[in-house]
């Protein structure tokens, strides 16, 4: 299975890195050893001191597909949860200043939180409206809504299909909105969709 991560999909996080909205989507992929599942306690690695949080709403891909036309791009997932796309950001801005890749900064291991939990999307009455927080040290430091992204689920997968086959399993980590920031050891993180709980855990 294949790990792909949306960037710049929501206006307010845009505008808080100072960049621009861009016109079509623009991705990248992390491997499957990043994922980090059942609450299991992120270790804060050593090669970086600016380890930041970025949630968002994963969709899981139900369906093998490509180039799927925009019109049929819902039958093609099945389930939303809720992950961190954790980043270094220190190496990550080094790789942006280089013009060089940024696996290094979004692809090691655990950096890619994933919620025990997916619900059905038919749960869902509306999924362009769907309401999603973040608290650290049970305060809340993201809140999003899909009603806010640049780009849908759906254009999402349509656009992603072009390049590279959708498999049965993969997940589109679909951006983040605004207040991403830091962890540090001993953080607490718990992830909400709507007023439900998917997750929740440590930094260590
Ligand atoms: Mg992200």
């Amino acid at each position: 299975m294949k790990i792909i991560c949306i960037g710049r999909n929501y206006k307010d996080h845009i505008r808080e890195f100072n960049n621009e909205i861009p016109e079509e989507p623009v991705f990248f992929l992390k491997p499957d050893s990043s994922l980090l599942i059942k609450n299991r306690p992120f270790y804060y690695p050593y090669f970086s001191e600016d380890v930041q949080y970025e949630a968002e709403l994963v969709i899981r891909i139900s369906r093998v597909g490509k180039n799927i036309k925009k019109e049929f791009a819902g039958s093609y997932f099945n389930a939303i949860g809720i992950g961190i796309d954790f980043t270094a950001r220190d190496l990550q801005r080094k790789c942006i200043q280089k013009g060089l890749p940024w696996e290094i900064a979004k692809g090691f291991d655990r950096s890619a939180v994933i919620s025990e939990e997916f619900r059905s999307k038919e749960k869902f009455p509306n999924v362009n409206n769907i309401e999603f927080r973040l608290e650290l040290n049970g305060k809340t430091v993201q809140k999003g809504n899909t009603s806010n992204m640049v780009f849908s689920f759906d254009t999402l997968i349509s656009y992603i299909s072009k390049y590279m086959t959708l498999k049965t399993g993969d997940l589109i980590y679909t951006g983040t909105p605004s207040g991403v920031g830091p962890v540090k050891i001993g953080d607490r993180l718990k992830a909400y969709i709507g007023g439900d709980k998917y997750m929740d855990f440590r930094v260590k």
